[in-house]
């Protein structure tokens, strides 16, 4: 919750290089790269580099770096040229959330339904 890199956490892994990904941004806070099962032709994930289990504790706990994931998602979408997109914050374990460090998903390039399962 404090934002400080755990042993254990993949994306703190993938933030420090310890792990490879296919990254398409960078800023001084934020990571962007390729979902390793991608669930549509675009499908990144924004993190922020710092740790935050998940968007609720990111937001209540450091909401300025929200708003750079939520940045972030944008640049994605205007890189891939996306004129529709979907991003995604799922938040705990009933929503599908397994990695327990804070992403935006951003899914676009095909036609994405609503609602969604
Ligand atoms: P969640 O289910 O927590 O919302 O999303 C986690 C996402 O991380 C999933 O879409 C999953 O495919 C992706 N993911 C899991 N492990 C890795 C990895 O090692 N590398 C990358 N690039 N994505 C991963």
């Amino acid at each position: 919750m404090t934002g400080e890199a755990q042993e254990d956490c993949l994306f703190c892994k993938i933030v420090a290089g310890h792990i490879p990904a296919t990254v398409v941004r960078e800023t001084d806070t934020t990571v962007a790269f390729r979902d390793i099962n991608p669930q549509a032709p675009t499908h990144v994930l924004v993190i922020p580099k710092a740790h935050y289990p998940d968007a609720a504790s990111l937001a209540t706990g450091a909401p300025d770096l929200a708003a750079d994931v939520l940045r972030e998602t944008k640049a994605v979408a205007d890189e891939d040229k996306l004129d529709s997109y979907r991003v995604v914050f799922n938040t705990g374990g009933g929503a599908g959330q397994t990695v327990f460090h804070a992403h935006a998903h951003v899914l676009g390039g095909r036609g994405l339904e609503w609602p969604p399962g």
